[in-house]
C-alpha cells in the first residue's frame, strides 16, 4: 500500500465510487460516514490524507476540517474538501478552515489522482510540523513571490490582484530573469501558462527546480481555463499547487499563504538539520571536531592517501599531568587551558589538516600530504606554542601553564600503510613512550623514522 486515505461522505455511493478509484491506485481507503467519526478516526488511525464531503449528517465539512487542523495529531493531515458546489465562496470558506486543496464533483480520475499523488509526497511537510520543537526566531523573515507571467500585460494585472491578498512581497520577473538570477530569489513562484504553450510553463518550472537558487521554492502554476490535463501534469511533475484561470484573488491569496508557510516550515527544518548535524560533529567546549567526526575524517584521508600515494602524519596529543592542574586550579580553569589550546592547534594549522578533541585532554592531528621531517617541524612547533601559552584563571591573578605529549606516526603506502586503526595505535604507542621519558615531548613510531 502507498497511502491511507479517509474517505468521509455520508453517500454510500460517492463512498464507494472514491475507494474503487483510490483502490485502483494500491491506496488503503478508510471510510467514515459522520463528521465526528471522521475526527475520531482521524486521531485513531491518522491516515495519510483526509477526502472530506462538505455536505455530512452532523457537523459540516468545515467544522470538520477546522477541528482536524486545531488538533496537534491531525493538524499535519492534509485535506481535501470535496464539493458539488464549484463556487468561490465554498471554496473560499474551505481554505480559511484550513483545507489544503478541493475537489469538485464529478471527479475526474486524473486530476483525483494527481492531487493524491502530489499530497502524499509534501506530507509531513504541513506548516506546524517540525522535528524540533523549541523557540523560534521571533520575526521570520519577509517572504516573496516571484510571478512570471505568459505575457507582460497579464503580469502586471496578476501583480495588482494578488499585492492586496497575501502578506508577502510581489514581484514579477521574466522567465529568463529567474533562471539566470543566483540569488535572493523568490520563496514561491507563480508561473502562468500561456493558453497556446501550457506545457513551456512545466519546463521552466522544471528548470527552477534544476537550480540550487530556486530548489526549494514553492512552485504554483496557473493554467488556462478548462485545461485540467495540465493541471495533473504540473502536479505530477511537481508543482505545490496547480489552478485553471480564473481563481478569485482572494482565494489565490489564501492559496498562496498556506503554500509560504509550508515553504517557511521547511526552510526552519532544513536549518534544523544543518544546525543539528553541526552539532553533532562539533565539540562544544573547544569548537572543535567531536571523535566520531574525527576518526571518520581519517578514514577519509587515509583512502585517499592509498590512492595518490603522498604519505600524511597521525599525531596524539595528550596534556601532562592534567589531573593536578585541575585539582590545583579547578576544573573550570583546566576547561579554559583547553579552550585557548585548542585555539592554537586550529590557528596553526592549514585548512585542510584536521584537528579534533577525541578525549576529555586529548586530541588528534592529521596532516595530509605532508612528509615525516614537516610533520615533525609541525608537531614541535605547536608543542612549544602549548608551553609557552599562558592562560589567566578566572580570579584575574593565577597564571596557568601547562604542556602537552605527543606521539606521531607517518600513514601513507610508502610510509607506515593507510589502516587507520593500525595508525592511531602506533600514534599511542609514540605517545606513551612521550610520557615515560619525562613528557613536553615528541616521540616518533620506530615504523615512520625506518621509513623516512
Ligand atoms: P598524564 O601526563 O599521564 O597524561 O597525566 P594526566 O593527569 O593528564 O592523565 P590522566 O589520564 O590520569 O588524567 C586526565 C585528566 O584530565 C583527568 C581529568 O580530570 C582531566 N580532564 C579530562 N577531561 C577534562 C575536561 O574536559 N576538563 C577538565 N578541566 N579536565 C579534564
Ligand atoms: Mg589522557
Ligand atoms: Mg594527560
Amino acid at each position: 500500500m502507498t497511502g491511507r486515505i479517509l474517505v468521509v461522505d455520508d453517500v454510500a455511493t460517492n463512498r464507494i465510487v472514491l475507494k474503487v478509484k483510490l483502490a485502483s491506485a494500491c491506496y488503503e481507503v478508510v471510510q467514515a460516514t459522520t463528521g465526528r467519526q471522521a475526527l475520531q478516526i482521524a486521531r485513531a488511525e491518522a491516515p495519510d490524507l483526509i477526502l472530506l464531503d462538505v455536505m455530512l449528517p452532523d457537523l459540516d465539512g468545515y467544522a470538520v476540517c477546522r477541528a482536524l487542523k486545531s488538533t496537534p495529531e491531525t493538524a499535519a493531515i492534509p485535506v481535501v474538501m470535496v464539493t458539488a458546489l464549484s463556487d468561490t465562496q465554498a471554496r473560499l470558506r474551505g481554505l480559511k478552515a484550513g483545507a489544503d486543496d478541493f475537489l469538485t464533483k464529478p471527479l475526474d480520475e486524473t486530476l483525483l489522482l494527481a492531487r493524491v499523488r502530489s499530497l502524499m509526497r509534501g506530507r509531513g511537510a504541513g506548516p506546524e510540523d517540525s522535528p524540533l520543537p523549541g523557540p523560534r526566531p521571533d520575526a521570520p523573515p519577509v517572504q516573496r513571490i516571484g510571478v512570471i507571467p505568459a505575457r507582460p500585460d497579464s503580469g502586471l494585472r496578476l501583480h495588482r490582484a494578488l499585492a492586496p491578498h497575501v502578506a508577502a512581497r510581489v514581484a514579477v520577473a521574466t522567465r529568463e530573469e529567474a533562471l539566470a538570477a543566483s540569488k535572493d530569489q523568490p520563496d514561491l513562484f507563480v508561473i502562468e501558462a500561456a493558453a497556446e504553450a501550457p506545457e513551456e510553463a512545466l519546463h521552466t518550472m522544471a528548470e527552477l527546480r534544476a537550480r540550487p537558487a530556486t530548489r526549494h521554492a514553492a512552485m504554483v502554476v496557473l493554467l488556462p481555463p478548462g485545461d485540467e490535463v495540465h493541471v495533473a501534469a504540473a502536479l505530477d511533475q511537481g508543482a505545490d499547487d496547480a489552478l485553471c484561470l480564473p481563481v478569485a484573488p482572494e482565494e489565490l491569496g489564501l492559496r498562496l499563504t498556506h503554500r509560504l508557510a509550508i515553504k517557511a516550515a521547511a526552510d526552519r527544518r532544513r536549518r534544523d538539520i544543518a544546525e543539528g548535524l553541526r552539532l553533532s560533529v562539533i565539540d562544544p567546549l573547544t569548537g572543535l571536531f567531536n571523535r566520531r567526526y574525527a576518526l571518520s575524517h581519517l578514514d577519509a584521508i587515509a583512502e585517499r592517501a592509498a590512492r595518490t600515494g603522498r604519505a600524511f602524519a597521525v599525531i596524539l596529543v595528550d596534556f601532562d599531568h592534567f589531573k593536578q592542574v585541575n585539582d590545583r586550579h579547578g576544573h573550570a580553569a583546566g576547561d579554559a587551558v583547553l579552550a585557548e589550546a585548542a585555539l592554537h592547534l586550529r590557528e596553526n594549522l592549514r585548512a585542510m589538516d584536521l584537528v579534533a578533541r577525541i578525549g576529555g585532554e586529548e586530541f588528534l592531528i592529521v596532516l595530509p600530504d605532508t612528509d615525516l621531517a614537516e610533520a615533525e617541524r609541525i608537531a614541535d612547533r605547536l608543542r612549544c606554542l602549548v608551553a609557552e601559552h599562558r592562560v589567566t584563571a578566572r580570579d584575574g591573578h593565577t597564571v596557568l601553564q601547562a604542556t602537552v605529549s605527543m606521539g606521531l606516526a607517518m600513514g601513507g603506502p610508502g610510509a607506515g600503510g593507510c589502516d587507520p586503526a593500525t595508525l592511531m595505535d602506533r600514534a599511542d604507542r609514540a605517545l606513551y613512550a612521550a610520557k615515560a621519558q619525562g613528557r613536553n615531548r615528541l616521540r616518533i613510531t620506530p615504523q615512520a623514522e625506518d621509513a623516512a
